[in-house]
């Protein structure tokens, strides 16, 4: 005889059991789909998606014919697409430039909670705690009043550059890298509108995208997890000012991590903020009895029910004062605003240069910090470990200004800098970091593009076009096939 094996075998037990008692009779339709191919979805970057509308990703599919995220819907400033499979994004010269980010569908469910609970139209102070590799900080920054300050912090040192690249490539000027522990922001007391905090978890909503995770899991993990997302929401907690919005978020379907901290949080000076969700998004509510608010606490993808992962999110204000921190405080500083001369020189690659103040680091890299935020920004150099300030935008050697990578994947450069536009096969070749050759001479500092979109600088000497990508943003496979 033989024995009916289950579609998870191989799946730890207990996950399965608690999941069988979670969900009762839907468990057979939720272990099917843990072992269906996991869904593919972008996200565009509102300000750079005017050239991915009519995209076709390799020859397979045009973007115009692809089903929408049903919560990232056409009219909304994040429009996010599933594709059909998983195509190689490394080679797509449009993913490296930021048009679009690779992001779990669930995830951006994000948009939603800010759309219901905080007011886009005005500039906040958004700090996106627990932030690398960026997938959320895109997302806020995309959102977010272009006056808003953003920053994004991850405490893991090995995982900040990747946020800082994924972030130079999304190119928005407001935008902060930080690298703190979040027990350790304690001089930006109730200094932000809005925190979110995607928690680190025991990633039970990602097994199937990313089986490694299972190895990890254990229900003694699961209580670490849950521990570490107190700790991180009690330090998040005083970050607020009063009536500040902070979303928790996990991809876990765990209440030991899920529930148990939104009990802790209402126990804690904040009130839950429910949302309305469209039942045919087939989101589910979560309810936690004992809280007795008769709303939902919390809003629950599962992959048997959503096109996306497991996600778990919810949304608090927060109820209690905490005195805010006091920007004019400190007269330290390490930054110098650039000398006239300077000034005048680098302001001529922005866009629109009035709307920024050209400030020097001690390096001697030049940033632009938005007008609008300066008074902000001055006081986040003396009181936060930044890796990544406003528009970081090159440095001065003698007289000639050497610009920056992240200048040229900048939403601020001047749109009328000379460019040199690339066929496929050559972007591929500049990601590659080959010196590139033409058949007309070329001079002086040219933005390679691709489709109308900055991909990186080059300098024209002659025939030879020097290739001026930073060399930890080379493509790394064998690209032979393709060129
Ligand atoms: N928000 C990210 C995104 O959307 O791309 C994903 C964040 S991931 C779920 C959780 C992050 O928390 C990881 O980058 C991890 O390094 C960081 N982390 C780990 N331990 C932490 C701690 N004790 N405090 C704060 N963050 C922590």
């Amino acid at each position: 005889m033989t024995t009916h094996k289950p579609l998870s075998a191989g799946w730890p037990l207990a996950f399965l059991e608690q999941m069988r008692a979670q969900l009762g009779s839907d468990f057979t339709e939720f272990e099917s789909a843990l072992v269906q191919p996991t869904p593919v979805s972008i996200r565009m970057n509102p300000r750079k998606m005017a050239g991915v509308a009519t995209h076709q990703y390799g020859s397979a599919y045009n973007i115009n014919d692809l089903a929408q995220v049903p919560w990232c819907p056409e009219t909304s400033p994040v429009r996010a697409f599933y594709l059909p499979e998983r195509p190689s994004f490394t080679l797509d010269p449009l993913f490296q430039a930021g048009a679009y980010y690779v992001q779990e569908a669930s995830s951006m469910l994000l948009y939603e909670a800010l759309r219901q609970t905080v007011n886009l139209n005005r500039p906040m102070r958004v700090l996106d705690l627990c932030a690398a590799p960026g997938g959320k900080s895109t997302l806020l920054a995309s959102v977010l009043h272009p006056d808003s300050l953003l920053i994004c912090n991850e405490v893991i040192r090995s995982r900040v550059s990747v946020l800082r690249e994924n972030l130079d490539k999304w190119g928005y000027p407001n935008v902060v890298v930080s690298h703190h522990d979040p027990e350790d922001m304690n001089n930006l007391t109730g200094f932000f509108d809005v925190v979110v905090v995607d928690a680190p978890c025991s990633g039970e909503g990602l097994f199937r995208k990313d089986p490694d995770a299972m190895q990890e899991w254990s229900e003694d993990s699961v209580q670490l997890c849950s521990a570490r997302q107190k700790r991180i929401l009690a330090a998040a907690a005083p970050l607020l000012d009063k009536g500040g919005v902070l979303i928790y978020s996990t991809c876990t379907y765990n209440d030991t991590e899920n529930n148990e901290n939104v009990r802790y949080l209402v126990n804690s000076g904040f009130r839950n903020r429910p949302l309305i969700l469209p039942a045919e998004w087939n989101v589910v509510e979560k309810q936690a009895g004992d809280l007795e608010t008769g709303d939902a606490v919390g809003y629950q993808c599962y992959p048997h029910r959503v096109r996306g992962e497991g996600f778990f999110i919810s949304v608090f204000q927060k109820t209690g004062f905490t005195a805010p921190v006091k920007l004019d405080a400190r007269t330290f500083r390490t930054i110098r605003a650039l000398r006239t001369r300077e000034a005048a020189s680098a302001a001529k690659w922005l866009q629109n240069p009035a709307d920024f103040s050209l400030w020097e680091k001690p390096n001697g890299d030049v940033m632009a910090l938005p007008k609008a935020l300066e008074k902000t920004f001055l006081f986040l150099d003396s009181a936060l470990k930044s890796k990544g300030f406003g528009l970081e935008m090159g440095q001065f050697k003698g007289t000639d200004f050497i610009p920056s990578h992240a200048l040229a994947l900048s939403t601020a450069i001047n749109q009328n800098l000379p460019g040199l536009a690339l066929s496929k096969e050559d972007a591929l070749r500049y990601f590659k970091k080959e010196n590139l050759v033409f058949d007309e001479p070329v001079k002086g500092w040219l933005l390679a593009q691709y489709e109308g979109l900055n991909l990186g600088w080059v300098k024209g000497v002659g025939t030879r076009v020097n290739n001026y990508l930073p060399k930890d943003w080379r493509i790394r496979m064998d690209i032979k096939e393709y060129i």
